[in-house]
């Protein structure tokens, strides 16, 4: 058992903390290769070592915070599978005074992290106030918001919408 491991009633067994035991899922090796994404095996392996263990449904949620940066991987409870891993803002002041990351990619990591937790929040003038150069992957579009700009366009279909539900209904014609 590792030094680590605690059983509860309600959770299976805590699994190892070496992050060496760990595959990645082919969604996680997708995601890995998609555009602003940030995330690197490098620090999953870092959290799976030193992060907060929590079990739900039918994986473990493994998170850590640093300078407001939130870094979750999801990890399979019933084969050692790294099944996916993202980065989400907590704090964009903090985030911004990370100085791994430019201020063009916290702008992204702070956008995904609306498009996924607060979409109420993703207004004309959300988007206005955010500037974002480099494109990155958005369910199969490569989206950015350059300077002045009121909401996402992607870059290779063209279709501008706010919000993420948009680009997953719509198949982009440039792929
Ligand atoms: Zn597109």
């Amino acid at each position: 058992m590792p030094p680590q491991a605690q059983s509860t009633a309600q959770s299976p067994p805590k699994p190892t903390t070496d992050p060496e035991k760990y595959t990645n899922s082919d969604h996680f090796n997708q995601r890995l290769k998609q555009q602003g994404r940030y995330i690197t095996r490098n620090e999953v392996n870092q959290i799976i070592r030193n992060g907060t263990w929590k079990h739900e449904e039918r994986n473990w949620k493994v998170t850590a915070t640093i300078s407001g940066l939130q870094y979750t991987a999801i990890i399979s409870d019933h084969k050692t599978e790294i099944v996916t891993a993202y980065i989400a803002i907590t704090n964009k002041e903090k985030a911004h005074t990370n100085p791994q990351y430019t201020t063009e990619q916290i702008n992204t990591m702070h956008i995904r992290t609306q498009l996924a937790w607060n979409k109420e929040k993703l207004t004309t003038q959300f988007y206005k106030n955010i500037t974002i150069n480099t494109p990155f992957t958005l369910r199969g579009h490569t989206v950015n918001t350059p300077k002045n700009h009121i909401t996402l366009q992607c870059t290779q279909c063209g279709l501008t919408a706010h919000k993420k539900q948009h680009y997953a209904q719509t198949n982009c014609q440039q792929k």
